[in-house]
């Protein structure tokens, strides 16, 4: 079927007032919903709900996890238990209050010269285990943390535009804690012990070639440092960012105020959307039950609205260069559809959205140049390719097939994000459900694209609370700069193996890490193993991370750590990094919800917090009847465990809890937003009707927390692309 074509009605102007200032919101002009929410959850950063304790999961429902030999403490006192350390961690009262976030950005830093920069990397020991068997006995989880991008840090990154340097063997490129052997004349590998030679022209600069004295050389003295990537480090010329909107337009969408609103936050963003090279694109699409494509280009009078609504075979209706277009050239066009977008479908009683089809529009649309594609929808999309249907079942909560809600239904958002991937195509979703939407399916193509999801449950833009969360969250999405067509590779000391990789990204080969995308404070982790005995001193680790920055610049960022080697277990205990520590739990606990049960999640995080105490007090020499006086790297770990267990926990207490839990473990902060994800979790209540000791935070609250995702690295290397790969 031809697509049909039509043009804007003149008569028709946009009465929405500007949105992206939540102080500014103009509730009265966005129009008032004609559906009534299903129920109204919590937003994220909400206050706990105290008056709902039929929402307080009772830990001892679980008096499996209290056996003595694995909880080293005094017996159960449900009231007015003892503190387990006379710390303010017992004192406050988070309810209301803003948690001290020092807890969580302040990790333990390695006796290392440099510092290890613990805003881009951190490990959950600062000190490793010399021996596999000290590494299973302490029960931690041995695990990195890598941040490209850290949002907050005060570490400035040199950037080399020079000889690159590496290993012969392993490829690890020359860092600061590398070993100066033959004064300085070779150096040896940090990773592979191998000793490398200096090439000729390491002392000398580029630009100038003037000799440059190496004690200024910044890969010699910076933990993390930039190269300007050589040509054979890019598979084509560095790309502009582009935009692709999928707006849903349907009856609901509009009804809400979703749609005006987007468009409005959208309108509002132009002038600060990463575009310093001035060639950044973008393309708008519209979806209810057909694809609504606008055609921007400049030889028009006006833009073009031109209707796809045959789903089955769909075609871009003109050229790509008339849909995809520059922000700068095209702007008058893009404006005048964003201004009249809401307008235009405002009495549509469209109800469905194929918003599958659109998506794999939007993709191909995209696919020549790379970049990003945001989609906005409102309800489960029962039309069209990837369509869904209302499978949630409560009987089965609880249950072993629990998990089977959590899968998705269908392979075709898992596909089309394989095929995105390959053409560094990122799909980041903003969704407003009011009931079941199957997040579980819809998740997989911003999962395994780098991309990002946001959920904003029972949204009504007439809602001030909802209005504001959603313009801060969608304006700063917008504005904010990211890496494009990046890959990351994670290297360790000889002896050290990294099986599996946590995050959002997709796998190249089995240790090279497709991030079509990488947004500010995403994080990605990997789980390390021993395989044999330590033999240095220190190991090293090395984070290589190519991309291409949004001013069109291809860079190696080399963030490098060092961490000293210990036998003693009250040292390796004194130095763990709590925070890291739980960053990987909890990671771990994610993956165990989508393939098993919620409430093993939930063990599996209590039961490490017991079998660390437990640990404490045998390496300490405590006895069982001995108050337990934890070091000062401990303290945190229970509420940070705690909070963890809480944003496990809520989600049994919440409809559509698969959506709940599918987010969760989808959203940006699960991908990394570390403090983010931390600062929710500790919105708790401490129930001191619950206490145990030796853990004496026990939380419950009914707010929507979200909690780390774990990527099933088998899955993704199923689909692992093929093709020319960059050097890294
Ligand atoms: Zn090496």
């Amino acid at each position: 079927m031809p697509p049909q074509q039509m043009g804007f009605n003149p008569t028709q102007s946009s009465t929405m007032g500007p949105v992206s200032h939540p102080q500014n919101m103009p509730a009265q002009n966005i129009p008032p919903p004609t559906m009534a929410p299903q129920f109204l959850p919590p937003q994220p950063g909400q206050q706990p709900q105290l008056s709902q304790p039929q929402h307080v999961p009772q830990f001892s429902q679980h008096p499996q996890q209290l056996q003595p030999q694995i909880v080293p403490s005094r017996p159960i006192q449900p009231v007015h238990a003892p503190p387990m350390v006379n710390q303010p961690i017992q004192q406050t009262g988070l309810i209301g209050q803003s948690p001290n976030m020092d807890i969580f950005r302040k990790a333990p830093v390695s006796p290392v010269n440099p510092p290890v920069a613990t805003d881009f990397v951190r490990c959950s020991m600062s000190k490793i285990p010399k021996t596999p068997a000290l590494l299973s006995k302490c029960k931690i989880p041995l695990g990195v943390t890598v941040t490209p991008y850290p949002k907050n840090t005060d570490l400035q990154v040199p950037v080399i535009n020079g000889v690159i340097v590496r290993c012969r063997k392993c490829r690890t490129y020359l860092n600061p804690y590398v070993e100066q052997i033959e004064q300085g004349a070779r150096w040896r590998c940090n990773l592979c012990m191998l000793v490398n030679e200096y090439p000729p022209s390491f002392d000398v600069d580029p630009a100038t070639q003037q000799y440059v004295d190496r004690s200024k050389k910044a890969e010699l003295l910076y933990p993390v440092y930039e190269f300007i990537a050589p040509v054979e480090y890019m598979v084509r010329a560095p790309q502009p960012p582009a935009f692709v909107f999928v707006v849903d337009v349907s009856h609901f969408a509009v009804s809400t105020g979703m749609t005006a609103m987007a468009a409005k936050i959208i309108l509002d963003s132009l002038d600060h959307l990463p575009n310093e090279t001035g060639l950044s694109r973008i393309a708008i699409i519209a979806v209810d039950s057909a694809i609504h494509f606008f055609n921007l280009s400049l030889s028009l009078p006006e833009p073009q609205s031109m209707v796809v609504p045959d789903l089955s075979d769909i075609v871009i209706p003109c050229k790509t260069s008339d849909l995809l277009v520059s922000v700068n050239e095209c702007r008058a066009s893009v404006e005048e559809v964003l201004k009249r977008l809401s307008n235009l479908y405002s009495n549509t009683q469209v109800g469905t959205v194929a918003f599958g089809s659109a998506l794999n529009a939007a993709c191909n649309l995209i696919a020549p140049i790379g970049g990003k594609v945001v989609g906005l929808l409102s309800s489960l999309p029962t039309v069209g390719e990837g369509a869904l249907k209302l499978r949630e079942d409560t009987k089965l909560y609880g249950t072993p097939k629990e998990s089977s809600m959590l899968q998705p239904a269908t392979n075709f958002y898992k596909m089309l994000a394989t095929e995105a991937a390959k053409n560094q195509v990122a799909v980041d979703l903003f969704l407003f459900p009011s009931g079941y939407m199957d997040i579980a399916s819809l998740s997989c193509i911003a999962k395994y694209t780098g991309g990002q999801l946001f959920m904003y449950p029972a949204f009504n833009a007439a809602s001030r609370e909802d209005a504001v969360k959603f313009a801060s969250d969608f304006s700063s999405f917008l504005e904010t700069e990211f890496g494009l067509e990046a890959v990351l590779r994670i290297r360790a000391t000889q002896g050290i193996t990294i099986p599996t990789y946590h995050g959002s990204f997709f796998f190249r080969s089995s240790d090279l890490l497709a991030l079509p995308n990488v947004a500010q404070d995403h994080s990605y982790s990997a789980q390390m193993t021993l395989d044999e005995s330590l033999a240095v001193p220190t190991i090293g680790i090395q984070a290589a991370f190519l991309h291409t920055t949004c001013s069109g610049e291809r860079r190696i960022r080399v963030i490098n750590g060092s961490f000293p080697v210990t036998e003693d277990p009250k040292e390796l205990i004194q130095w763990i990094d709590t925070g890291a520590l739980v960053d990987i739990l909890t990671k771990i606990a994610i993956d165990k919800v989508l393939n098993g049960k919620i409430e093993d999640s939930r063990d599996y995080i209590f039961g490490k917090v017991c079998e660390l105490l437990s640990f404490y007090r045998q390496a300490n020499g405590i006895g069982q009847n001995q108050q337990l006086q934890v070091c000062d790297s401990l303290r945190s770990l229970p509420i940070l465990a705690l909070g963890a267990i809480k944003s496990v926990s809520s989600f049994s207490f919440h409809f559509q809890l698969t959506d709940h839990v599918v987010c969760a473990s989808t959203d940006r902060q699960c991908t990394g937003r570390r403090e983010e994800l931390f600062h929710e979790c500790c919105q708790v209540w401490i129930d001191r009707r619950q206490r145990v000791p030796d853990c004496p935070v026990l939380v419950a609250d009914s707010s929507v927390a979200r909690i780390g995702w774990a990527a099933r690295s088998k899955d993704w290397q199923d689909y692992a692309p093929s093709g020319p790969q960059p050097r890294l």
